[in-house]
């Protein structure tokens, strides 16, 4: 019966894992999914952003781009920013960051780049502050241990004395 139990739990357990994964899995296709759909409309306010250039060269006219292409441009601005969120997201969910510098995927808690070396100026602030907070709390802990071995000391040696003494 335990045996059972046993088998039964571990069963469960690696089925939360996999569905955890799959989960995983399933938010990275739809955040690809939705930069592709991104990417291809990005393709299509291009394609429009051209044949409006070019129709202004028919009639040997002017661009000006803050009135005659801001609607495209900023729809072009909202897509590309939707981009960089679902990319996040994604290097969100496979536990990893973007090296600032060669934009490769590195390991979330990395503080070096594994691809060009660069110091990761996250990971280094976070570090800072993690030594600061060890080096706090065991300054508190240090003195503690110090007082209470000069107590134990003091107490060892009135009874070493005692000892000597009868
Ligand atoms: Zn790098």
């Amino acid at each position: 019966m335990d045996f059972f139990n046993k088998l039964g739990k571990k069963v469960s357990e690696t089925y939360d894992a996999t569905a955890e994964k799959t989960g995983k899995i399933t938010k990275e296709a739809k955040l690809r999914m939705k930069i592709n759909e991104n990417k291809s409309d990005i393709k299509e306010l291009y394609t429009e952003i051209g044949k409006k250039v070019y129709e202004k060269h028919v009639r040997e006219e002017n661009i000006d781009i803050n009135s005659d292409l801001e609607e495209e441009c900023t729809k072009i601005d909202v897509l590309s920013a939707e981009i960089e969120t679902c990319l996040k997201s994604i290097l969100e969910l496979k536990d990893k960051k973007q090296c600032p510098i060669c934009h490769k995927e590195i390991e979330k808690n990395a503080n070096f780049c594994s691809n060009c070396g660069e110091k990761l100026e996250g990971a280094k602030i976070t570090n800072a502050e993690e030594v600061k907070e060890e080096l706090e709390n065991s300054e508190v802990e240090a003195d503690n241990e110090t007082e209470k071995e000069i107590v134990e000391e003091e107490v060892s040696g009135e009874e070493s004395e005692d000892n000597t003494q009868e």
